[in-house]
């Protein structure tokens, strides 16, 4: 068996040490004989784990008590729905374009209501983050909608765009825990998990609780309303619980490293190598303004389309994988998410040191 280093933007790379412990329990999940996926979403056992879970989620974050955490499915792409369906009372929000997620956001929610985009940095490919500090925020905004790290084009927020008091909802996908957070900020909070979590089939939604309610627009599936799964601790039908397991596992992975502070501070370490090592190279060049940088996802590029090409190949055959640069953008893009470790990063830079003088 060799593992390579995947920069998978997602599915992404897990920890190994989570990897090799549900490895170990598949046959007999904790003296049960069975194994997590075979058991019932009722069951004491699986009680544990998805109690476990939250709590520990909980922790890491510090979720204040009027807030529910809860485990759906569909994906973030359902949010979309999801969530103008049951937040849009007046039925209008204002949404920040920075990508192609908040675009594919605010393009669902028309179907509800009226969208303002009230900022965008799609002049210049999304390559930063607009100012967000005086934006025209709507009078009658039921929320203000978010991407906080941009997946595709590697920008972050670094602080949150002024409300004006409206609720602020935000897509954290793929910085997920990889800092720390204050979720009193936020009204609601989601993100996939097969970015920086766990296994695809996961979303996790942070609610305040003044959120949840029975008035939802007319036509919302059962489903599809958070009221249904808070009241029900995300346990109204079956949840996708194996996958609920393995977040568990990472959850407590984070804790014992040290929480999202000891996170940060990886992830920093590990972004500063790749990102110093782009400032200073004669071949690859970052593609975004430095101010707002994601910790998580760093796109580059050569400048010469073929030449990235045999960049990409070349780098998965020396174990470096998955360095293609999303079909919209081109290039390369390195995911370096929680789970990358310090190692694979300057594997990565040390690759492109070597690829530089090969090729200059
Ligand atoms: C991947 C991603 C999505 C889409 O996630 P799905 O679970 O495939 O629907 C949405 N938003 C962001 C920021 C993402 O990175």
């Amino acid at each position: 068996m060799s593992r390579v280093y995947n920069f998978s933007a997602g599915p992404a790379v897990l920890p190994e040490e989570v990897l090799k412990e549900a490895a170990a329990e598949m046959l007999d999940y904790n003296g049960t004989g069975m194994s997590v996926m075979e058991m019932s979403h009722r069951s004491k056992a699986f009680a544990e784990i998805i109690t476990a879970a939250e709590q520990d989620l909980r922790d890491l974050m510090q979720i204040p008590d009027n807030y529910k955490v809860l485990f759906l499915q569909g994906g973030a792409s359902q949010q979309f729905a999801m969530i103008p369906m049951n937040l849009m009372k007046n039925r209008v929000a204002d949404y920040i374009i920075t990508g192609q997620w908040a675009k594919k956001a605010a393009k669902e929610a028309e179907k509800y209501g009226k969208v303002n985009r009230i900022a965008s940095s799609e002049d210049r490919t999304f390559s930063y983050i607009p100012d967000c500090s005086d934006l025209p925020v709507s009078e009658d905004a039921d929320y203000v909608y978010i991407c906080e790290n941009n997946t595709i084009y590697g920008t972050k927020f670094k602080t949150l765009p002024n409300t004006k008091g409206k609720t602020l909802v935000a897509d954290v996908s793929s910085c997920f825990l990889s800092e720390p957070v204050d979720v009193t900020k936020y009204g609601l909070i989601y993100g996939g998990v097969q970015k920086n979590i766990g296994p695809a089939g996961v979303v996790i939604v942070i609610i305040r609780e003044d959120l949840i309610t029975e008035d939802v627009l007319p036509g919302t599936p059962t489903m599809l309303t958070y009221k249904t799964h808070a009241d029900a601790n995300s346990l109204y039908n079956t949840p996708p619980a194996y996958g609920i397991y393995i977040c568990g596992k990472v959850f407590k992975w984070i804790k014992s490293l040290g929480g999202l502070e000891a996170m940060k501070e990886r992830n920093e370490k590990k972004a500063k190598v790749l990102y110093d090592f782009l400032d200073q190279s004669r071949l690859f060049k970052g593609t975004v303004e430095k101010k707002d940088r994601s910790l998580m996802n760093v796109p580059f590029v050569t400048g010469d389309a073929d030449l990235d090409a045999k960049f990409v190949k070349e780098a998965k055959a020396a174990g470096l994988e998955n360095l293609k640069g999303h079909r919209t953008v081109g290039g390369m893009r390195a995911s370096i998410y929680n789970a990358m470790p310090y190692e694979g990063v300057v594997a990565l830079t040390d690759f492109m040191k070597k690829f530089e003088e090969e090729n200059l």
